[in-house]
């Protein structure tokens, strides 16, 4: 049996026996093809026609051009054609015309075209422009089809061809096409013949069966050319999918007054309000609503305009809506009041949107809540944390330009034009926005430093792109209508002039740039439908979700959106407060045990406080509290800056003008000479590896004891007040179980004597992480001196990879993922087959000694939704990521449930 490379929109039944499922069919026929067929089942109107199958573009790949067998159905299948409707191709008195469309199983937007009109030549439109009343109609069709033959088939930049409508419209006057008369659009086909005839890679046949053959083969050819690919490999879509093409039958939104064409969505796609957008032209064909040459009206409008046509439509959309379980994006017809539907789709759509649809389609009975789940990124709940344009300033404004919209947010700030400029005033506490014609490895600290990023040049694989997603900066990439002079310290737009220190914003998420300071609004977390729809999220998850906060404040935020607790705090944060942190250097610093003593006692009271506010914030849920885990350095002034102010005493000191001033400068010389030899003691030449984590509380035991007395305090104090302390103890960074057994004895000897001063008992847990290698390769051990588990995934993946974050992401990291040596940013997103497997094995061996152990991720990564699938596939009990991210990570946590498990019908 020979291979059948058409189907016709009545024959969708076949085709998914052939296929196998719904699936299959949109694979074989492409999704316009598959929804035109649907759309025919369904008994809605669609004009007849037929889909030239995916798997037909490959076999024309694999033989470089049609083969006679495909090109003989072909033909039959447009004889079949003429014979439905009565028409016949290239008859000049009943003249059948076609649209030949491209449609791959992803739409892939400006990649392939289309091209209306197929059929026409000199001799029909001889024929037809002698028909009473449709002299017009006949001549803008043709000029239709020698534009979108020229263009697509034949490879002329359409330019040319907008240049002569536009020179037409100019002569007469007019705004609109539909206002040229017969005569000049004569002149207009005769122009634009000229331009294919100068500019087209070939001549334009008049013969209609070998118009279509070149149509179907230009669709063919453009799904193996350059910009093809890198569209598929920028978005991963295969490479043997291939296109369809449809040839549908005309309809004509061009053929008179009662005639129109439009695009429509049956929900809002901004705000997701049920209720159906869109526009529409009257006397109009294809692609002028998106166009934008003439104004169009909205689809409320047609309700009075054509109200038959507009409650059909409606009906139709409703339909659809039910049938495909969401939102539908439209695209239709009415010729001479008879409604044609042309296109269906998934409608794209705001985060918003989603969320408001998803919720109000579960509740409508459309789709299972489950369903309303997966609808919904996680990556969207973004979009209510973060601020965005308000509607009133981005109304009060207008667009600058538009470029592509790499990394979400909006982003305003001083035009900053290079790195350095940036970072200087970013420290001078100004907002700085960055503007390149391209970013380089060498502009990452300018480009951290910035509220966003904005280039003129480049794409959404080029650096600014993966630095800004890597990073969570809005920006907007390949703006080309700025034209940015770095040297000149400007850029010029739309004839307006912008410099350095001016103000102006971008909106990440559509790409747009406005100049200006533009207001930005945190949108509503109480949203009415994100609510539901989080609380469906909570009833479906078996992950728990904390948040890693320092301080009561964060924590209260972290509880309201939604957090089970605290899964790290880190107590060293705390020290670095002003009135803090002369006691740390003291306590540092200090010559004696008798002397450290009394610094760290003097800590006690601020921990006391910052830890019983956790408790109140957080009471009946676990506050899970590290103990200091300080690279030292930082608490202390530095060495290359000791060196210099010495030099610098010394020089003033030669040159001191009286005694009163040397004995001064001699003072101050002195304490920095012993404060410069202290720190040159402490110096190490790797503190990342050097005394850190338990090895700090190990040496100076007092410290574990300051803390530990303060945590039990606080818990009593607490208690006391009534409220629900749940305290949990964490040793930080050890690698061997005998280093979490001598912290352990400390601790608990140290929460007995409270206990005893106090006169009460309470509970406590202690537990450690695990950030080592070695500590995850012997969990076996330690669990048998620990209370739960916690993965510090930053730590344990730079020791894991032997990478310094800090030195990795600014410069050789962002060409790895570029470069695909490394598939994600593993700071980002969890090394599954490194870092992963290690968790597993921890995972594995702790629970064998202890079934019950609590296992939870404090790293960053407790915050990205592939990461938190991963937390979910090894069996732990929890995340715990940034008060920000909580939302994100309950829906993520409740996604990662559902892929697992199939839901209900399409
Ligand atoms: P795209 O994939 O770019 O949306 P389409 O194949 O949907 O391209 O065609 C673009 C437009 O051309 C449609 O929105 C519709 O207005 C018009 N069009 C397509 N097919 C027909 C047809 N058979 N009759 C009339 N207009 C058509
Ligand atoms: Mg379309
Ligand atoms: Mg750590």
């Amino acid at each position: 049996m020979t291979a059948k490379w058409v189907y016709r929109y009545d024959e969708v039944d076949e085709a998914e026996s052939v296929a196998g499922d719904w699936e299959g069919v949109r694979e074989l026929l492409g999704g316009k093809g598959a929804n035109l067929g649907e759309m025919t089942r369904l008994g809605i109107p669609v004009p007849p026609g037929f889909v030239v199958t995916t798997e037909a573009c490959n076999a024309y790949g694999e033989a470089g051009g049609l083969t006679d067998e495909l090109w003989s159905e072909i033909e039959k299948s447009m004889i079949d054609l003429e014979q439905r409707t009565g028409k016949t191709f290239g008859d000049p008195n009943r003249p059948l015309l076609v649209a030949c469309r491209s449609g791959a199983k992803f739409s892939m937007p400006g990649m392939m075209d289309t091209v209306l009109d197929i059929g026409l030549n000199d001799d029909v439109i001889a024929a037809w422009t002698k028909v009473e009343g449709q002299e017009r109609f006949a001549l803008d069709s043709y000029r239709r089809l020698i534009q979108m033959f020229g263009s697509v088939v034949l490879g002329v930049d359409d330019e040319h061809f907008e240049h002569v409508m536009a020179a037409a419209r100019a002569r007469r006057g007019v705004d609109a096409d539909a206002d040229l008369t017969p005569d000049e659009l004569r002149d207009v086909i005769a122009e634009m013949r000229a331009v294919v005839e100068r500019r087209g890679s070939g001549p334009m046949p008049s013969e209609p069966m070998a118009q279509l053959r070149m149509a179907i083969e230009a669709v063919f050819e453009s799904w193996g050319g350059k910009r093809a690919r890198d569209y598929r490999n920028a978005s991963g879509i295969p490479h043997d999918l291939g296109t369809a093409v449809n040839i549908v039958t005309m309809v004509f939104g061009n053929s008179g007054p009662n005639s129109a064409t439009g695009v429509a969505m049956s929900r809002n796609a901004t705000t997701g309000e049920h209720h159906i957008e869109g526009d529409y032209l009257i006397n109009a064909q294809g692609e002028d609503v998106v166009a934008g040459i003439r104004p169009t009206s909205p689809i409320d409008q047609l309700a009075d305009e054509m109200p038959d046509s507009y409650r059909q439509f409606a009906d139709i959309a409703d339909r659809l809506e039910r049938h495909f379980g969401d939102m539908q994006d439209m695209e239709f017809t009415i010729e001479d009041g008879h409604l044609w539907l042309l296109q269906t789709r998934s409608g794209k759509r705001t985060a918003q949107a989603a969320v408001r649809i998803a919720v109000e389609m579960a509740e409508e009975g459309l789709i299972t809540r489950d369903q309303a789940l997966l609808r919904v990124q996680p990556a969207q709940i973004d979009f209510f944390l973060h601020p965005q344009f308000t509607a009133d300033a981005k109304a009060a404004t207008t667009v600058l330009a538009t470029g592509l919209n790499v990394s979400p947010g909006a982003a305003t700030g001083e035009i900053a034009f290079d790195a350095d400029t940036a970072e200087a005033w970013s420290k001078d506490g100004r907002r700085v926005l960055l503007v390149r014609q391209e970013t380089r490895p060498d502009d990452v600290h300018g480009m951290l430093a910035s509220a966003g990023i904005l280039t003129s040049k480049g794409g959404r694989t080029s650096h600014a792109a993966l630095v800004a997603r890597q990073f969570g900066k809005p920006a907007v990439v390949g703006a080309a209508e700025l034209d940015v002079d770095t040297s000149a310290r400007m850029l010029t737009v739309a004839g307006q002039e912008l410099h350095e220190g001016d103000w102006v914003s971008i909106d990440g998420t559509t790409g747009e740039v406005f100049a200006g300071e533009l207001a930005t609004e945190v949108p509503d977390l109480e949203d009415e439908w994100l609510s539901k729809l989080m609380g469906w999220a909570d009833e479906v998850r078996r992950l728990g979700v904390r948040a890693n906060a320092d301080y009561p404040e964060d924590a209260r935020t972290a509880r309201a959106y939604g957090a089970e607790g605290i899964g790290l705090c880190r107590t060293e944060h705390m020290f670095f407060q002003p009135e803090r942190l002369p006691i740390m250097q003291r306590m540092i610093m200090a010559e004696s045990d008798a002397e450290r003593s009394a610094a760290v006692w003097e800590l006690l009271p601020f921990q006391r406080k910052d830890f019983a506010g956790l408790f109140r914030a957080m009471t009946g849920l676990p506050v899970i509290i590290r103990l200091l885990d300080p690279p030292l350095h930082e608490f202390l002034p530095s060495f290359e800056e000791l060196i210099r102010t010495s030099a610098d005493l010394h020089l003033r000191l030669t040159h001191a003008p009286d005694l009163t001033a040397a004995e001064e400068l001699t003072t101050e010389l002195r304490e920095a000479s012993t404060t410069l030899e202290r720190v040159e003691v402490l110096r190490e030449s790797n503190p990342m590896l050097g005394l850190r984590g338990c090895r700090l509380g190990i040496r100076i035991p007092e410290l574990t004891r300051m803390q530990t007395r303060a945590m039990i305090e606080a818990t009593i104090e607490v208690a006391r007040e009534g409220a629900a302390p749940k305290p949990k103890i964490m040793i930080p960074l050890a690698c061997h179980a005998n280093e979490i057994e001598v912290q352990r004895q400390v601790i608990d000897d140290e929460a007995r004597r409270v206990m005893a001063d106090e006169g009460m008992e309470v509970e406590y847990e202690v537990g450690t992480m695990i950030e080592v290698p070695r500590a995850a390769l012997t969990a076996e051990e330690i669990a048998w001196h620990a209370d739960f588990f916690s993965f510090g995934t930053n730590d344990l993946t730079q020791a894991t990879m032997a990478m310094s974050r800090d030195d990795a992401e600014p410069s050789f990291l962002v060409h790895y993922v570029a470069d695909d040596i490394l598939p994600d940013n593993p700071f980002a997103t969890l090394d599954r087959s490194g870092v992963g497997r290690l968790m597993g094995i921890a995972v594995e061996d702790a629970r064998r000694i202890e079934p019950e152990m609590e296992i939870g991720i404090c790293g960053e990564h407790g915050g990205d939704p592939r990461s938190i699938a991963l937390c979910h596939e090894l069996g732990f009990d929890y995340v715990s990521c940034s008060p920000y991210r909580v939302p994100i990570a309950r829906l993520a946590a409740a996604h990662a449930v559902l892929v697992a498990r199939p839901t209900g019908p399409r």
